[in-house]
């Protein structure tokens, strides 16, 4: 590590970090110079490629399995980041799961199933990595939400409230840490290629891409460069917002 040390910003937990959008955050801020925590579900293999990939880039990389909806893992996860990086710079709130279903085929099951992983995990890991980032009395939260959580989509109505409380967990963190300086912002992506779009039938897929003004998917980088900005100086001012990254969706 000593040849890099120079580079090296600060310290970061990516939770969902193990594919998709998670990965490509913590990859980008690795090249940013930021140690990073790979947060995973059940795939270690897909979490230590993530780590690798870190790694590459020059700065300390370890992955933990941690649900983000329990409690105790939460309260592990920080330990675990805290005794290897002695302090977090910057929380983001990527893990997140769907199970959709219009309302009326909706089981209540299903429903809380994902407000707990979505909703109720970014509220402890905000909670827990936001007592560290009290003391320290900085540090830059971003809650991956959705394009959906601002508009709605038939068929998720259990993620769409998810995510839509994304954005108000995401304000409220905002008014209750700034005057310790710390930020939180939310990103609202739109349609992103990765596993979780992939399962989506041609049609339904073809159907989406007419709605996206720039006539294209996302890619996981584009969420990735939103999200390394926002984890900046460069954000220093912004507080409370909700960027979308959606090819136009949003308009
Ligand atoms: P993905 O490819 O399905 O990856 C999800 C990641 O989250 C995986 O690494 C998974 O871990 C992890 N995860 C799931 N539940 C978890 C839990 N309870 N605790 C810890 N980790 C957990 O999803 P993605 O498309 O990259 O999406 C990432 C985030 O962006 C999600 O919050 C999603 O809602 C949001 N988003 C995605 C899109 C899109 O079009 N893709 C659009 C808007 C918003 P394992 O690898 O171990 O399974």
């Amino acid at each position: 590590m000593s040849e890099t040390t120079e580079k090296i910003t600060g310290a970061a937990i990516v939770t969902g970090a193990g594919r998709g959008i998670g990965r490509a955050i913590a990859v980008e801020l690795a090249r940013h110079g930021y140690h990073i925590l790979v947060d995973y579900a059940g795939n270690a293999s897909a979490a230590e490629e993530t780590v690798a990939l870190c790694q590459a880039e020059g700065v300390d990389a370890f992955a933990v399995q941690a649900d983000v909806s329990d409690e105790d893992a939460v309260k592990g996860l920080v330990k675990s980041a805290l005794e290897r990086f002695g302090r977090i710079d910057v929380l983001i709130n990527n893990a997140g799961i769907t199970r959709d279903n219009l309302m009326l085929r909706m089981s209540a099951e299903d429903f809380d199933l994902v407000i707990e992983k979505n909703l109720r995990g970014a509220f402890l890991m905000t909670k827990y990595v936001g007592k560290e980032m009290l003391h320290q009395r900085s540090g830059r939260i971003v809650n991956i939400s959705s394009v959906v959580g601002v508009h709605g989509n038939a068929g998720q109505a259990n993620y769409a409230a998810s995510k839509a409380g994304l954005i108000g967990l995401t304000k409220t963190t905002a008014l209750e840490y700034a005057s310790r300086g710390i930020t939180a912002n939310a990103i609202a992506p739109g349609f992103i290629d990765t596993d979780m779009t992939k399962v989506l039938p041609e049609k339904v897929k073809e159907a989406m891409l007419q709605q996206i003004p720039l006539r294209q998917f996302g890619r996981p980088e584009d969420v990735a460069k939103a999200a390394a900005f926002l984890a900046s100086d460069d954000a220093r001012y912004i507080t409370g917002q909700v960027l979308g990254v959606d090819g136009g969706m949003g308009c």
